[in-house]
């Protein structure tokens, strides 16, 4: 959907948009679905891709810390997949189950007045699964996921599953094992996603969203530390201690009032624009 006229907010606002993550943001991290998550990536990286059982902890380890995902990680050594049968196999088996409604949420986010944009890191069907078992349709504009920021993949693999190009694998393993090797070395991504100031910066600019009059709701702490870099005002969840660039912390979303107060300084006089927001319905930019 267009960004723009119907969010219009006052110049004297000092924010007018809130973004927020998904996965451990809008849900606890307990809730089972990131150490299902993780179990899934494993059996995809052994069952789908042929990586040995025994190295899969220490490589998934590097690649995440590295490129921000493991599946970005996955592309930048060498491995060739398509996008929406990974999303498919780690997304299409977790507990959703767990996820249920949260009207506290979903109440506090109705009186924000204020654009609500999603940025996720998932692909967009698991981005929706997510709201709908958390009863949180229509609390947001957009959602910037995925396929925002990696809308097209020309992908080696044929219709048969076959990998057509013989691509040598980079051992990232080895990599860091050796004193002196630098991550300026590194095979570069295709893959676009936070945390990279440049992914934050392009799903910014997409949606049409100043970084400067802008909080950044966000459970990892390298999406919070790039969030900030980027001019983001944010605000770490899932955790009471900030941490570096983080200008709040949240154990959870439900203390949004208690933290962030002055939020809703602004909510009556804007209460009457709100009404006409609210109704609409959340879009994927894709
Ligand atoms: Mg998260």
């Amino acid at each position: 959907m267009e960004y723009g006229d119907c969010y219009q907010q006052p110049q004297s606002t000092k924010y007018d948009c809130l973004l927020f993550d998904v996965d451990d943001t809008l849900y606890p991290f307990s809730s089972g679905l990131s150490a299902s998550c993780t179990k899934n990536i494993g059996d995809y990286m052994h069952e789908k891709l042929g990586i040995e059982e025994s190295k899969i902890p220490e490589l998934c380890n590097f690649l995440y810390k590295t490129y921000g995902t493991t599946m970005a990680g996955l592309r930048a050594i060498g491995y060739d997949f398509d996008y929406d049968e990974y999303h498919s196999f780690v997304h299409g088996r977790l507990p959703y189950e767990n996820l249920k409604p949260d009207p506290v949420l979903r109440s506090l986010l109705l009186s924000l007045p204020y654009r609500k944009v999603i940025f996720t890191n998932a692909d967009k069907i698991h981005a929706a699964k997510c709201l709908n078992r958390l009863g949180l349709e229509g609390c947001f504009e957009g959602i910037l996921c995925f396929e925002t920021l990696n809308p097209t993949h020309n992908s080696n693999i044929n219709s048969d599953g076959e990998d057509e190009q013989n691509t040598e694998l980079f051992d990232i393993v080895e990599h860091f094992s050796q004193p002196g090797n630098s991550q300026s070395e590194l095979p570069k991504t295709p893959i676009v996603c936070k945390p990279s100031e440049s992914a934050i910066e392009q799903a910014l600019s997409i949606a049409g969203i100043n970084p400067h009059k802008t909080i950044f709701f966000d459970d990892s702490t390298r999406n919070i530390a790039s969030g900030k870099c980027v001019g983001l005002t944010t605000v770490l969840v899932g955790n009471s201690h900030r941490c570096k660039g983080a200008d709040y912390a949240l154990e959870s979303l439900h203390n949004i009032r208690e933290a962030l107060p002055e939020l809703w300084d602004v909510a009556e006089k804007k209460s009457e624009q709100m009404v006409t927001k609210i109704a609409i319905e959340t879009s994927v930019i894709a």
